[in-house]
């Protein structure tokens, strides 16, 4: 079917790596919360977590609880695919995303629920969240409306 909607990847795309440092990310996805780590002693974000802080190497970290707003930093539009069963969610739209209350670090998600040619960089977007089959949840964006 043709169609200049931006779709959902499928789920099956995603595989979890969770571990320490991310596990809470994913924990707060699960109740639709839009979590980012930062350093306990600078307070310096950073994503994905990891176990040192880049600006000062302390391994404190704490998981500050965001507003779910952004804008788009870049992005493509994906129009044909190569791997069989992603021909039907063609176009989808790969974006990386600043967030408002989290300077420094960007997020990967995709843009849905608009047209592609909408899809602009800077242009405001907040979460949305898509729920798997084993109660995780991910994280993706729609265009703000004014
Ligand atoms: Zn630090």
């Amino acid at each position: 079917m043709l169609t200049s909607q931006a779709q959902a990847p499928p789920l099956s795309l995603f595989r979890l790596a969770k571990d320490r440092w991310t596990e809470p990310f994913w924990q707060a996805a699960a109740e639709e919360r839009l979590v980012a780590a930062r350093c306990g002693r600078c307070k310096t974000f950073r994503h994905p977590p990891g176990p040192y802080c880049a600006n000062c190497l302390s391994q404190q970290i704490e998981y500050v609880n965001l507003s779910g707003k952004g804008e788009i930093y870049s992005f493509t539009v994906v129009r044909r695919t190569a791997l069989p069963g992603l021909a039907e969610i063609v176009p989808y739209v790969p974006a990386v995303i600043t967030l408002a209350d989290a300077p420094g670090i960007r997020m990967v998600g995709a843009i849905v629920g608009c047209d592609v040619s909408e899809v602009r960089i800077g242009r405001p977007v907040v979460v949305s969240w898509v729920h798997g089959k084993d109660a995780s949840s991910f994280p993706h964006w729609r265009l703000e409306t004014p």
